[in-house]
């Protein structure tokens, strides 16, 4: 349920309406914007009087949020969120690049491709440590040394990093990441979902190979119910009866997302495709359609790279795709 409050409504009064509504068990997340404040309430509502709420002097109006995802609504959070990372800014109109391999080889190899996608205008670096792999058999990321070098990257060119978190035992090792990804494969993983919910830093959530938006914005509300807002979306792709490609890259998603959810929304065209000619076009196409991020593997030698080389950029390549990519952002903002 939203509880829309008049303009220009007294703290005092609104503190009083609150306290009011705790008290009756709700959770009330408080949307404050340039015109308007919006009540979000969460839990069994079916406690509270509507006609009640709505007859009060302060309450302009009072409206039933249908869907099962209430702190990622929009209807509860009008504006768009902004996540922010240091000095870097998602969401609400500032659009982030995220760059680097597929996986943490080597000191050389991350620092090289952290200075390289640095220069071309990355905001943030990625690299995975421990990797999600198909078969037991294949390079599973250098783990706990993994991100050691990540923060060897770091200081030497400053760009926040992005890695992903597979499992909640080996969090303590994720104290000072700056972002934590969850993968595709992790989307539903409700134990950990929950526990990201209890940190506060950013979550960049990767869609299921086979989830709906809707499910989704449902793992994007156990983060958030749990106490943590900082939530970037990331559509990577999903699997249909595609056949040339790794994925199908749904970029409709991106506005239907921004319509349901105040939440950043990124793309990654490189997990959608699996083809690094395919990068390109598809991050492009992202950018035109409204994405507020791109996160795109790259790596200074893809031919050896020991995950994912196929759909790696190389760093000239990325730099060729990041200025094209401001192109279309001075286009989609004009
Ligand atoms: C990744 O980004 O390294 C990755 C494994 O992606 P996804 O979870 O989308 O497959
Ligand atoms: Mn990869």
């Amino acid at each position: 349920m939203i509880v829309v409050l008049k303009h220009g409504v007294t703290e005092e009064k609104r503190e009083q309406l609150i306290g009011w509504l705790k008290k009756l068990g709700l959770q009330i997340h408080v949307s404050q914007g340039e015109y308007q404040t919006v009540l979000g309430l969460v839990g069994d509502t079916s406690r509270v009087d509507m006609d009640l709420v709505g007859s009060l002097e302060i309450v302009d109006s009072v409206k039933q949020v249908s869907e099962p995802f209430k702190c990622c609504n929009r209807k509860f959070h009008p504006e768009d969120t902004v996540v922010e990372i240091g000095d870097v800014k998602v969401g609400g109109g500032h659009f982030v690049m995220i760059a680097g391999p597929c996986s943490v080889e080597s000191e050389e190899q991350i620092v090289t491709v952290a200075k390289a996608v640095k220069a071309a205008g990355a905001q943030m670096l990625r690299g995975g440590a421990f990797k999600p792999r198909t078969s037991p058999y294949d390079f599973a990321g250098l783990k706990a040394e993994g991100l050691e070098l990540l923060r060897i990257a770091r200081k030497e060119t400053g760009l926040p990093i992005v890695t992903e978190l597979m499992n909640i035992m080996d969090l303590e090792l994720f104290e000072d990441v700056d972002v934590i990804q969850i993968g595709a494969r992790n989307m539903q993983n409700f134990d950990l979902l929950r526990e990201l919910g209890k940190l506060d830093k950013p979550i960049l959530l990767k869609r299921g190979l086979a989830n709906t938006l809707k499910e989704l914005l449902m793992s994007a509300e156990y983060i958030m119910a749990s106490g943590n807002e900082r939530v970037i979306l990331c559509e990577r792709g999903i699997r249909t009866f595609s056949d040339y490609t790794r994925n199908t890259l749904d970029l409709a998603a991106v506005p239907m997302l921004h319509e349901l959810s105040h939440l950043p929304v990124i793309v990654d065209p490189s997990h959608a495709t699996g083809i690094a000619k395919l990068v390109p076009p598809m991050a492009l196409a992202a950018t035109a359609g409204g994405a507020d991020g791109l996160i795109i593997e790259v790596h200074n030698d893809p031919m050896h790279a020991l995950c994912d080389g196929a759909q790696s950029l190389r760093p000239e390549e990325f730099s060729a795709l990041a200025e094209k990519v401001r192109a279309v952002r001075k286009v989609v903002t004009a």
